[in-house]
Order: structure tokens, then sequence, then C-alpha cells
């Protein structure tokens, strides 16, 4: 069905003027996800029964003539580390293989409101640790441009599955680049809202003081449907912010002469490939088109976010993942002969290498005698980088870099090589240290025919900028449009 490629915006269009209805177009999003999914790994289980459920309120609605809110009956996925009541949330691990949810995350039930059939919940890489999602324990997923190339992680499947259009939406969550970077290597739009603007109430943490949930589209006006969709005060978040977020798709269309637009110099220097920088030459060039001026902008302490990133978050992961322990979720191992016994064969079956190595490298990060000399450390450069952030946006309003020094790479080129994973992070992680909201947007391909993501950042709670700024970029460049041969 080619309305499956379409965006949120048309799809909804094509459902109050009734030339498909929602049962229809759910049905042809499963039918899309049965016949790619084998190949692509995207999703690692499916919930059709809810969906198509949703899906028939939707037309009982719109055969009243009742109006339907902008997403409803709108194919969308969930990162399989938000709770679904009823359904299963792996993580991705053999840890939480057979759990299944007792409850719903706040973005769940916002979603539910909104009448949104959610069809599943994708795969990623286990815990949300990586950037190619081939750290999950059951299947990698394979990028829709390219099936011998990575989608990037961690929220691969989530990229993955809106890229190939077995669903139009979906959400993921961002600790260190896992939207931005997936978004960026299958050609979609991905955004990291400000810390504390949606609730992380029901999403499996991570690093809880970074862990934010965001939207993946393929437009930023779907983007920005399905962050108002999802963001606000949460009670049962304590670091949920009580803020108004404001009518964000109603005030895209700005014209953005004398936009501020920064570029980070330390992201478009040595290491950065040529067919990336080209295209993020050439997103440059568009702003100055449309009348936004250009400054360089220098970041100094930047080259020393990915060292304070990997100490706080896996000081943060080791704390967080105390909890899976055998007793209270999921796996348990068998013929254990006393207590510590079962926790310890339990943890070493059920976690993969690499939450093992987060585990181990914030557990030592946390103990006496090391506390001071890298946690502590690792938070004070954090409040310097801040500060460099608040330095460049008195002069600029938005700052833009590539999202990644390079397109895709290969399946298995990095998997047996954490440090060099871990530098494909390098232009995300800054913002989650800050809290800033960022997103990355399709700007070019290149020569292999692989996306090219751009990164826009905007100052903390400066959303409506952000995305205007997007806006404007996105129609000017046109490369939203394209979807991958598959
Ligand atoms: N790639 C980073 C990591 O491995 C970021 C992950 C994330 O944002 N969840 O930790």
């Amino acid at each position: 069905m080619e309305l499956l490629k379409k965006t949120a915006v048309e799809q909804h269009k094509a459902l109050i003027n009734k030339e498909v209805s929602a049962l229809e177009l759910t049905q042809a999003s499963i039918k899309r996800i049965e016949e790619l999914d084998k190949t692509l790994g995207a999703f690692n289980s499916l919930t059709v029964e809810s969906a198509l459920k949703t899906a028939k309120e939707v037309d009982d609605k719109i055969a009243r003539n009742e109006e339907i809110p902008m997403l409803a009956g709108i194919p969308t996925a969930l990162k399989d580390n938000m709770n679904m009541i009823g359904s299963k949330t792996t993580c991705s691990s053999k840890i939480l293989e057979n759990f299944v949810s007792p409850y719903d995350a706040t973005i769940t039930t916002k979603l539910k409101q909104n009448l949104v059939p959610i069809l599943g919940k994708a795969n990623l890489d286990e815990f949300a640790m990586g950037s190619s999602n081939e750290n999950s324990a059951f299947n990698i997923v394979r990028n829709p441009y390219n099936l011998n190339k990575v989608p990037g992680g961690s929220s691969g499947g989530s990229a993955a599955s809106v890229a190939s259009s077995e669903v139009t939406l979906s959400l993921g969550s961002d600790t260190g680049g896992s939207i931005r970077l997936p978004a960026s290597f299958c050609g979609i739009t991905g955004f990291k809202p400000t810390y504390g603007r949606v609730s992380r109430y029901g999403l499996i943490a991570f690093a809880s003081s970074l862990d934010q949930i965001g939207p993946f589209a393929r437009s930023i006006e779907d983007i920005a449907h399905l962050y108002e969709a999802i963001a606000g005060y949460d009670e049962k978040d304590s670091t949920s912010l009580n803020l108004e977020v404001g009518n964000i798709s109603g005030n895209l269309k700005k014209d953005i002469k004398g936009l501020r637009v920064g570029v980070i110099k330390e992201l478009l220097a040595d290491g950065v490939s040529d067919d990336v920088k080209n295209s993020v030459e050439n997103a440059i060039k568009t702003y100055e088109k449309l009348g936004a001026t250009i400054k360089e902008i220098s970041l100094p302490l930047l080259k020393h976010s990915i060292g304070v990133y990997y100490i706080v978050a896996t000081a943060e992961a080791s704390s967080n993942l105390a909890r899976f322990d055998g007793v209270k979720y999921g796996y348990r191992a068998q013929d254990a002969q006393n207590l510590l016994d079962m926790y310890c064969k339990t943890r070493a079956e059920g976690f993969g290498p690499e939450v093992k190595r987060r585990i181990m490298l914030g557990t030592y990060a946390l103990s006496s005698g090391y506390y001071d000399a890298y946690y502590k450390k690792a938070q004070q450069l954090r409040r310097l980088i801040a500060n460099d952030f608040n330095q460049a946006f008195k002069e600029v309003d938005i700052m833009i870099s590539p999202t990644c020094p390079t397109t895709a790479f290969d399946l298995n080129s990095k998997a047996n090589n954490p440090l060099e994973m871990y530098l494909t992070d390098i232009a995300t992680i800054s913002s989650n240290l800050v809290g800033a909201p960022a997103l990355s947007m399709p700007c070019g391909f290149d020569k292999e025919g692989m996306p090219v993501g751009l990164q826009i950042i905007a100052k903390n709670l400066d959303e409506l900028t952000l995305l205007q700024s997007a806006y404007a970029l996105e129609q000017e460049l046109g490369v939203y449009t394209q979807r991958p041969n598959i």
C-alpha cells in the first residue's frame, strides 16, 4: 500500500477523508511487517490484537463523524524498553526474555489516549547499550538502505521500522545518541527533547540522569505531533518538568531570516568523511540562502564528552541494573547452591558481554578510593561542558554538526572493538550531558547511497526554535521524501 510510505499527517488526511479505514491501514502495516521483518529484524514482538482493536475504535469514531486526534489510527512501534501492560518488555536481554509488563509507561498511556495503534516492540541493543544494534541478545537489525550495514543503535529497530515503512512512527530512548544515531543511519528524523520534557515512568532505566524518550518520524511535522502527544508533566517521574509544552506543530512554519546558526568547529574537523562533510556544508549553504547567519562555534571541552559519558553512564547503569538479580524480575538461573550463587549465575547467564562490561566499569568508577578520581571528576567536567554550551548559546540560536562522522558502517566491522564503537557517539553525547534538545534529520546521501544525518541542537527548553529551524531546512532540502528501495 503506497499510503504506508506517506507521513502521519498525510495518513491522517486519508483517514478523515475516508479514503482508507484505520483498520485497513493497520492491517497493511502488519502485512508489511510480516513480509519484511524476517530480513530486517526490527521487531522483538508484535501486539497485533490490541492494535487492531484501537484501529477499530478510530473507525467507529470516524463513522460517527466525531473528531479524531491527529495521530489516531497511525501505525506506531515502541522501543522494547518501554512498558505496555500485558506485552513483553525484554530490553533485548535474556534476563528479561519472558518479562511481561504489569503496567503502562506514561508514554504508552498517552499514545492510547490518542488512539494510536501500537503494533509491537522494536529491537534494540541490550539495555540500550550500543551504537549498532548488534548487542541485542535476540537478533541483529539490518539497515533498510543496505542490508549488510548496521541501522545504528541503540534504537535500531525503532529507526529501521519507520525508515522501511513497516510503521509510520516510533519511539526510542536516547542516553548518548540512541535516537539520533540510528535516525541518521536510516535516513529519517529522530528527536531527543530536553531532559525532563517527556516522562520516563515505565522506561526501563539505563542511566537516569541522561535517559530521554523521543520520537522517530519521516518528517518534522510528524515529529512535532508525536512529541506533543507524549510530552508534559508527570507526577510519577520525579525528574519531569512542570512546564507548558506549547503549540509546536501549529507554529512550525516560520521565516528563519536572521536565525543565528553556529557550526561546531570541532565536529567538522579531521575524521569526518568527505561525503558527510559535503552534505553538511550543503545544509549550511541552504541555511544561508534562507537568510540565516552562520557562525563558527568552538566547544573546547567536547573532546572530553565521551570520557565523561562512559563514566557517568556506566556508574548509573551499574546501580540501575542491580535490580536484575533473579529474585524480582525475569530470568533465574537453575541449580544454584545458595542465594549468592543464584545471584551470580543469574547475572552471568542473563546479561550479554557489553552489559557486563558496563556494570564492571561503573562499579569500578563508584568504588571507594576511585570515586573522587573518576566519578566526581566526570561530574565536574560535565558542569564545564554545560558552561561551554551556555556560552555558545549567547551567540547563536542553534548549533549544527554531522550526527556522526560517517554514514552507516558494515555489520560486524566494529562489534569486536568497543572503543571504536564508543567513538561513533562523539557528536551526540554532549547534549545528553547538558540536557539540551537535539535532533538528527536527513540532509543527503554518500556515494554508496547511504543517508547522511545533520544534527541540530538548541538550548534547553527551546524545542520550538529547534523544530522551526529543522522544518525550514527540511522543506528547502527536500531529502526527507526519499525512501529506501525495500
Ligand atoms: N551509544 C551509546 C552507548 O552505547 C548511547 C546509547 C544510548 O543513547 N542509549 O551508551
